[in-house]
Order: C-alpha cells, then sequence, then structure tokens
C-alpha cells in the first residue's frame, strides 16, 4: 500500500506495539491523542526529503515539523500591516494565514516528547525538549499574542512535564476562533 497523506487511525501497526494493553481499560482522549500525533510524526519523517529517521531527528526538525503543521491550522494570525493586527475579534475579515494555536503546539510538543520516550528515546536527547524548540514556541507565543491581541499572561499555568492527563488538550485557550485546541488536524 502507498502511503497516502492522511494520517491513518494506527490499527494493526506492525511495528507499534508499545505498552501491554490486553485487558487494559480504552485509552484515555490524552493517550489516543499522543498516539495519533505520534503517527503522525513517524509519517512526517517517512515523507521527508532527504529522508530523516528520528535518531537523527533535532530540535530543528522539530521546529521544520511545527510550521509545516501550520499549514493545516484554523488560527487567524495577522501580520503587523493587517488593520486587525492586535484585535482579538476582529469586525471583518482579512488575508492574514492561519496558524497552529500556540497553545495546541504546547500541547502537541508535550504529548510527542513523553511518546518519545515511550517508545525507548533518552530524555537527554528527546529533540522534543530541545533548548530550541521550547525557544521556538515561546516566540510563537508572544507573537501571535500580540497578533490577535491575547493577553497570555492571565491562563499561565503550571503543569507537571510528563503526566499531563485529559486536561482540555488546550482547547481551553481562549481563542473565539473555534480552533479544536489541542486536536490537529492533519491530511
Ligand atoms: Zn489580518
Amino acid at each position: 500500500m502507498d502511503s497516502a497523506s492522511g494520517p491513518d487511525p494506527g490499527e494493526a501497526g506492525p511495528s507499534s506495539k508499545g505498552s501491554t494493553e490486553a485487558a487494559a481499560p480504552p485509552p484515555s482522549r490524552y493517550e489516543s491523542q499522543k498516539r495519533r500525533d505520534w503517527n503522525t510524526f513517524l509519517q512526517y519523517l517517512k515523507n521527508h526529503k532527504p529522508p530523516l529517521t528520528l535518531a537523527r531527528c533535532s530540535g530543528a526538525h522539530v521546529i521544520e515539523f511545527l510550521k509545516y503543521l501550520d499549514q493545516f491550522g484554523k488560527t487567524k494570525v495577522h501580520v503587523s500591516e493587517c488593520p486587525h493586527f492586535g484585535q482579538p475579534s476582529p469586525p471583518a475579515p482579512c488575508a492574514c494565514p492561519s496558524k497552529q494555536a500556540w497553545g495546541s503546539l504546547d500541547a502537541l510538543i508535550g504529548r510527542l516528547r513523553a511518546a518519545y520516550e515511550e517508545h525507548g528515546g533518552k530524555s537527554d536527547s528527546n529533540p522534543f525538549g530541545a533548548k530550541a524548540v521550547r525557544i521556538y514556541l515561546r516566540d510563537v507565543r508572544e507573537s501571535q499574542a500580540k497578533a490577535r491581541g491575547i493577553p497570555y499572561e492571565k491562563k499561565k499555568r503550571k503543569r507537571p512535564s510528563s503526566s499531563a492527563p485529559d486536561r482540555g488538550a488546550g482547547g481551553d485557550d481562549g481563542d473565539g476562533s473555534g480552533a479544536g485546541g489541542g486536536e490537529l488536524t492533519v491530511g
């Protein structure tokens, strides 16, 4: 079978047996989202030119992946020339690009970071935990806050880096555009 662009639900993945879930309860929303994200990332690596293996994946590649995902984003991010720049709810449509909301990317990185280690990756070489990725996310947050007039300070929240159970998957990031929060829509 050829690899169509859509991520497949991941059933019958011969190479991806991780946990022993014979009689385990059905995976939580977080768990299944994590699995989907992981498959999406592996698919991305497979389609990467030149081909990329997980072992050679760096923070820079992760950032590349996040930028690639922007094309599927639904969060309008105004360019600084746009008259709506800095307005949380613009009165009229504009031609600014849509991107992945920062909250979605942040949640995604958290899931992929966990998935990487669940699949045997070492935490000190975890590309999803790379400093460059953190800096990139911070920049995205700041620029989106500016462009969309959202004070991100109001929702500062602590989160344990590893075990983040179903925490609303970022859907609460106050963006009125119905971006669907942590759910990434690809393909
Ligand atoms: Zn605009």
